[in-house]
Parts: C-alpha cells; sequence; structure tokens
C-alpha cells in the first residue's frame, strides 16, 4: 500500500547540500516524489509504504548534512493524487518571502582543498572551488529561496564538466549552487597600485604574490567576503609601513598561520582554538604566544602577549598560505574606522594609498563583512565572542521563543548601539542579528549600516511596524528611522538592554530564580547628566522592569570623549583631584581639569573609566590609540602575576560586611598606596580581584542565586575566570557565548526588552 506524506523542514537547510541528500537518500530506500526549497526550507513530497517512509525520516536527524541545523520538521499524511514513478528535484516557486535563516559563509572543505593543491585536477589553483557544505554564502547571496540566480555566481555560466557534476546525484556539487572551475569561473588579475594588470593566470598569480610578499611588500587582496591587505609578519619594515600608510599605529593585527603545525609551533594552542579553527565558520583566535621565533611582534601587537591568529578558511587565502609558506599579517581591508572594501572600484580608491600590489577578482561581494574574533579564557576556556561577523553572523537561533513572545508577528527592527554597531531585524518568525559593522560615526560605515538594513528590506519584503532604539540623543543610527515615516518607536536604556541581552541568550527570562545582572562597560546613556557604566540589576519573572539594585559610585566626567582616550584624565577625575597625580599635569592642565571635575556637570559610573584610571596608576601613560587598549594594559599585567603559584590575592574593599560602597575613589587611593609594597603585576591582579569580591558582596546582600554578565568589560578573559573561580561554587554563572559581551549585542537586547518587559505590560 502506497502512502503519501508531506514533510516541511526548517531551519538552516537552504545552502547546505540539503535537497541532493533528500534525493539520495530517497533513492537509496525507494522512495518517490520530490524535493523543493520554499519560502520556510525544504519541502518534500515522499510516496512509499509507511515503514520506510517512517525510517526515511529518522534518517533525515541521524544523517543531516554537516553543515544544516535542522529547527523543525513537520509531516503529515496526505491523500495520494498522482503516483510518481520516480525521486527528483523540483524548481523553487518564483518570488517567494522566506521565512529561514539567512545561511552564513563557510570555510572550504577538506575536499575542495584537497582539490586546489592537486595538479592533476582541473580545480587546482582555483581559488573558488567550492561544493554544497563550503563556500560563500550570505556573501553572494542576494534573496533567497538560496538558488544560484539568486546569488552574485548567477553571472558564471557553468561549463559542461561543471553542469555535469551539478546534475550528478553522487557528486559533491550535485545541485551545488556556486560550483565554478576555472573555466567558466572567476576571473583573477593581480595588479600593481597604478592598475596596470602584471598578471592573469591563477598559478603565476599566487606565485607572485609570494615572491612580493617576501621582498617586503603589502597586497591587497579580494578575498570571498571583502579585501584583506596582507604583509609579510616577519618582516619590521613591511608592517612599519603598513602600520603607517593605515593610519593604525598600535592596535594589533591578525596573522595568518599556514597550517595548524605552524600555529602550535608560535602559539599556546588549546583544543578549543583547534576545534574552532577547523570548524565552518573559522574566526580569528586571540591566542598567548609560545615562541616568538621569526615573527616581528612588537610590530604585530606592539606590548601584547598574544596574537590574533587567522587560519585560512578560503581557497584565496589557503592558497597564499600554500605558496607564501610563512606567517603573514592578514587586516581588514579599509581605511581606519571606514568598513571594509568590497569592489575593486571602493578598493582601488581606498586603498591604492596602502597597498603596493592588489590581487582583485570578478565575483560580486554582496554582503562584504570582516573576520569573526574569539578567545577562549586562559584557565576555564570560557568563550569570548570579540566580534561576531562572518561566518557567525547573521542569524540568531531564537525562534521558538519568537513565536511565544511575539505572537501578533509584529516587524521589528532594532537600531543597537553606534559605536559597534549591530542591528536586528524581526522581519518574519526569525531573528536576524546582522554583523559587525563598526563605528558609525564613520560616515561610510553609516552608508554600510543603512545599505545592510536596505539589503534586509529587500531580500524579507520587510518593512518594520516598530523601532527601537538606544536612549542616547545622539546616536547617528536612529537617522535609518526617516525611511520609515509615522512608524512606532521605543527608546530603552543601554545597560538594560545589555542585561536584556544576556537574559535572552540564556534563556533566563522564565528562570524561576531571580538573576543579578553585572553590566559594565565604558559608556552609555541614562540621562543628560548621567553616564553608566557601572550597574547592577536584578530580574525577577513576571516583573515587568528590573530593579536598579547598585551602581559604582559615580564621579566626574569631563572633557567629552577626550576623556576616554586620556587615561590619566580618568585617574584625576576618580581619585578626586588627589595631590598624588600633581606631577603628571602641567600647572594650566592641573587648573582646568581640577575645576571641571570639581563642578562635577556630568557624572558617570563607568568601570571602564575605572579600568583608564588603574592603567595609568600602573604606569600606562600616554593617551590610547585604539579602544580597549589601557584596559588590555592591565589585564596583561594582571595575567602576568595570576600563573604564578601561591598567587594570594587581597581585596581593596572596605572592610564593613553590611554595606556595598563602592566608591572608585577609595578603590584607586587603596591601588595607589599598595604600589608602594607591592609589584605592578599583583597590583593589577587583586584589582581584577576587588571587582570579583565587589559582585560576589552584592549578589549576597541581594541574595541571589544566580548571576549574568554583560557589558565590553568582560571581553576581559582573567576577570571572566576569576569570576568562575570566585562565584561558581556558590553562583550560577551566564556569560555571552554566542554573541559578544559588547555593545554588538545592544540590539539583540532591545528586542528582548521590548518582548519581555513592554510588550507584555
Ligand atoms: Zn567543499
Ligand atoms: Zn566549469
Amino acid at each position: 500500500m502506497i502512502n503519501t506524506y508531506q514533510i516541511n523542514i526548517s531551519g538552516q537547510v537552504q545552502g547546505v547540500g540539503f535537497r541532493p541528500f533528500i534525493f539520495n537518500l530517497a533513492k537509496k530506500m525507494r522512495l518517490k516524489g520530490f524535493v523543493s526549497n520554499d519560502g520556510n526550507g525544504v519541502s518534500i513530497l515522499i510516496q512509499g509504504e509507511k515503514p520506510n517512509i517512517e525510517a526515511f525520516l529518522s534518517m533525515i536527524e541521524q544523517s543531516k548534512p554537516q553543515n544544516s541545523r535542522i529547527a523543525k520538521i513537520l509531516f503529515e499524511e496526505i491523500p495520494t493524487q498522482q503516483l510518481f514513478d520516480t525521486f527528483f528535484v523540483k524548481p523553487p516557486e518564483e518570488n517567494i518571502i522566506p521565512n529561514i535563516p539567512l545561511t552564513p559563509d563557510f570555510a572550504t572543505c577538506a575536499r575542495c582543498e584537497k582539490e586546489i593543491f592537486d595538479s592533476r585536477n582541473r580545480r587546482y589553483f582555483y581559488p573558488f572551488t567550492t561544493c554544497t557544505h563550503c563556500g560563500p554564502r550570505y556573501a553572494v547571496t542576494l534573496k533567497y529561496p538560496f538558488e544560484r540566480e539568486n546569488t552574485s555566481v548567477a553571472r558564471f555560466e557553468m561549463c559542461p564538466k561543471c553542469r555535469r557534476e551539478y546534475v550528478s546525484p553522487n557528486h559533491i556539487r550535485f545541485h551545488s549552487q556556486t560550483n565554478s572551475c576555472p573555466q567558466c569561473g572567476v576571473n583573477m588579475k593581480f595588479t600593481d597600485n597604478k592598475g596596470v594588470v602584471l598578471e592573469r593566470d591563477n598559478k603565476r598569480i599566487f606565485e607572485l604574490a609570494a615572491e612580493k610578499l617576501s621582498e617586503g611588500k603589502i597586497i591587497a587582496v579580494k578575498n570571498t567576503s571583502g579585501y584583506l591587505l596582507l604583509c609579510d609578519a616577519s618582516n619590521k619594515k613591511a608592517i612599519g609601513s603598513l602600520r603607517k600608510r593605515k593610519m593604525r599605529p598600535c592596535k594589533p593585527f591578525a596573522v595568518l598561520f599556514p597550517s595548524m603545525d605552524k600555529i602550535s609551533e608560535y602559539l599556546h594552542v588549546n583544543d578549543c582554538n583547534m576545534r574552532s579553527f577547523l570548524s565552518p565558520e573559522s574566526p580569528i583566535n586571540i591566542i598567548p604566544i609560545k615562541d616568538r621565533k621569526n615573527l616581528a611582534v612588537s610590530e604585530i601587537c606592539p606590548g601584547m602577549d598574544c596574537i590574533g591568529a587567522m587560519f585560512p578558511y578560503t581557497g584565496m587565502l589557503k592558497l597564499i598560505a600554500k605558496t607564501f609558506e610563512k606567517p603573514f599579517i592578514a587586516t581588514s581591508g579599509n581605511v581606519h574606522h571606514s568598513p571594509v572594501c568590497s569592489s575593486e572600484t571602493e578598493a582601488v580608491l581606498a586603498l591604492q594609498t596602502i597597498a603596493d600590489y592588489f590581487i582583485h577578482h570578478d565575483l560580486e561581494i554582496l554582503h562584504p563583512q570582516d573576520d569573526s574574533v574569539i578567545l577562549f579564557s586562559a584557565k576555564h576556556q570560557q568563550k569570548i565572542i570579540l566580534r561576531r561577523s562572518r561566518g557567525l553572523a547573521p542569524n540568531f537561533f531564537f525562534s521558538d521563543e519568537l513565536e511565544v513572545k511575539n505572537r501578533d508577528k509584529e516587524k521589528i527592527l532594532c537600531l543597537g548601539s553606534d559605536l559597534k554597531s549591530s542591528f536586528c531585524a524581526v522581519p518574519n518568525h526569525h531573528c536576524y542579528l546582522s554583523e559587525y559593522i563598526g563605528d558609525l560615526s564613520n560616515y561610510d560605515t553609516f552608508l554600510r549600516y543603512e545599505k545592510t538594513i536596505r539589503s534586509y528590506r529587500h531580500i524579507f519584503s520587510f518593512r518594520p511596524q516598530i523601532i527601537l532604539s538606544d536612549k542616547h540623543p545622539l546616536f547617528e543610527n536612529v537617522q535609518v528611522k526617516h525611511s520609515f515615516p509615522n512608524v512606532k518607536e521605543h527608546k530603552i536604556q543601554h545597560h538594560e538592554a545589555h542585561f536584556a541581552a544576556i537574559l535572552g541568550e540564556h534563556r533566563l527570562w522564565e528562570s524561576d530564580k531571580a538573576v543579578l545582572g553585572v553590566v559594565w562597560d565604558g559608556a552609555g546613556f541614562s540621562t543628560k547628566d548621567e553616564i553608566w557604566g557601572g550597574e547592577f540589576f536584578v530580574y525577577h519573572k513576571g516583573v515587568r522592569s528590573f530593579s536598579h539594585v547598585a551602581q559604582l559610585d559615580k564621579f566626574a566626567w569631563i572633557l567629552g570623549d577626550k576623556m576616554a582616550e586620556n587615561p590619566k584624565i580618568s585617574a584625576l577625575s576618580i581619585s578626586a583631584n588627589d595631590p598624588y597625580l600633581k606631577p603628571f599635569f602641567q600647572e594650566n592642565e592641573w587648573l582646568f581639569y581640577t575645576r571641571q571635575i570639581e563642578k562635577r556637570q556630568v557624572v558617570t559610573s563607568s568601570v571602564g573609566r575605572l579600568f583608564d584610571a588603574v592603567s595609568f596608576v600602573l604606569g600606562f601613560n600616554r593617551t590610547i590609540s585604539f579602544e580597549g587598549e589601557a584596559a588590555m594594559y592591565v589585564e596583561k599585567m594582571a595575567r602576568s602575576a595570576f600563573f604564578v603559584s601561591e598567587t594570594t590575592f587581597t581585596d581593596y574593599l572596605p572592610e564593613e560586611k553590611y554595606t556595598c560602597d563602592f566608591s572608585a575613589k577609595n578603590l584607586l587611593l587603596n591601588i595607589i598606596h599598595d604600589l608602594s609594597r607591592h609589584k605592578p603585576e599583583t597590583v593589577a591582579l587583586n584589582f581584577h580581584y576587588t571587582l570579583i569580591k565587589m559582585i560576589e558582596k552584592i549578589a549576597v546582600l541581594n541574595g541571589m542565586e544566580a548571576i549574568a554578565f554583560s557589558g565590553g568589560v568582560f571581553q576581559n578573559s582573567l576577570l571572566v575566570d576569576l569570576a568562575i573561580d570566585i562565584l561558581k561554587p556558590e553562583f550560577e554563572l551566564y556569560f555571552h557565548e554566542n554573541i559578544s559581551p559588547n555593545d554588538e549585542n545592544i540590539a539583540f537586547g532591545q528586542l528582548n526588552y521590548y518582548l519581555n518587559m513592554i510588550k507584555q505590560r
């Protein structure tokens, strides 16, 4: 007896080889019918005997393609109207509005890698070799369903050989939408910075690149997610010119290591790093240096003891690594604070004064992205995402909660924050948390932000019914509201959004335990004369607002943004003009600053500025050249003391047990005092320890059982390790793992706050 079933599979099931998988499975099990991509994922009509169909269903779960993620499988028996005599892949309907995750870019798989290194293979030295398991997806997608004609690969018509692979059920490129080869695919060229083409042959291009890198030249390479700037990581002079030309004096550069063996020669890699490099996301990992060997470490990451290590994750990078054989710098192809370049015109214009040579190609990148950056804390291997981008963005798997909390299917756009911008869109049943876009005070970055929102509007035919934004009156991102006249609006406080983000990530909204939120960062708007950054909130299930239970004692915020650039100003303000600091200021500076501080026109509870102040008294006596530099200085110093055996900690908190006086001033003065007795490394470590004891005290005083952490300060992996050491025995701890603790999570937090607090009121 033949039965017919309709099966619908939702989740990350397009662009991951799902249809070929279903096709082959059905063929093997002698079932008939068809499979097709639709707006909700993959739809299957299957005919056969009932036990066979049941076996088929369980095989889908068991042996699904490696990069797929099934959210739901729905199936029902339907009347048999027509008997099929085969199983086939049916083309999708026209004009579908997708209700599925946007498939992210995947690192090149091992099989494709083997082909590009095999001189007998026709894809030898062809960097755009991909299959159903690997290659760019989001980067080349114009709209959904994920079909070749909806991507920028469409303009390359498959040659007969590629076509044959595409239609052969047993081939890894059966229904591979991005399939191409040197015969029919993407063309490359190697040019100088005047635009003169020096080479067009793929193999020669890579040999030439290796030659030029060895000569100390800087090359801008169009990867599949945007341009990267490369130079020899052992060549001080080359890195020096890259820094000068890129106007990036100190911020660390990432280094690409040609192989896993090379990475472990230079760095203390652990299993987490290895797995991460070999994953389809393959982000940059920040790893402690083991052996500097010939690396120009002081030029790569001045003053640091870790390197951002990149593994060659695309054909392009694998081939450069193969020919050059040594580690090289691989940093975003952009000018200071601008977004990463993705078109040849853009790149030539922006990078011709930085790069000596270019490798261009003619595959259009529709969604350029930076590389994602993560780290694992040294002691507890806690994962921390520092930048969520290529491979990790733009999805967030959250749909079942959205179904409950957003029953009326309201279409929502959350604008996030300005400095580390990302946005969050709810155009359907899913939550799309965009990639990191950058600092919106840069006009080009703002345009990229707008363009990415526009692209979502196009993909999903999306028009928000409500826009959520930060309370900051001067944020640039609110300008996008002009494209949506008369839309409802709601403003959400910055730190409340952070807390909502961590509650949302760990699904703590329904937790029966009250949760203490520790939200620490550099600055977030509260009122026109208060900038927050050292906040403690409590969330109880069912209560529709957070209680703000404590904060770092406020001190004066003077000179606007200049305060965050110059740690000594924070030290002066926190110490309330302590005479100890007088020798570090010129007479007129002292007079001007101290008067401003006494006026206290704007005050702050910023833990970020507290770190700045501590960095200064520990010897960081200069302005910062990138955000977080001073805090990293303190962390590095403390870390060097942390791993010394028999370390004993002391905290700088007042003795009283039942009050929580978190005076930043007393803390800083205690540190200054302690410096006369202990090494700065020990003091730095004790400072970290004090912060954790401070959290412990608040948690105990409020009778908490669970603590959740958010805000940029928790990018500090030593602080995270100490929190786990000290607080884990007593409390349940929650850190961000799938999104970044910094302002990249504000958009997601705004959505969570709205769904759980405002909408439920
Ligand atoms: Zn592959
Ligand atoms: Zn071909």
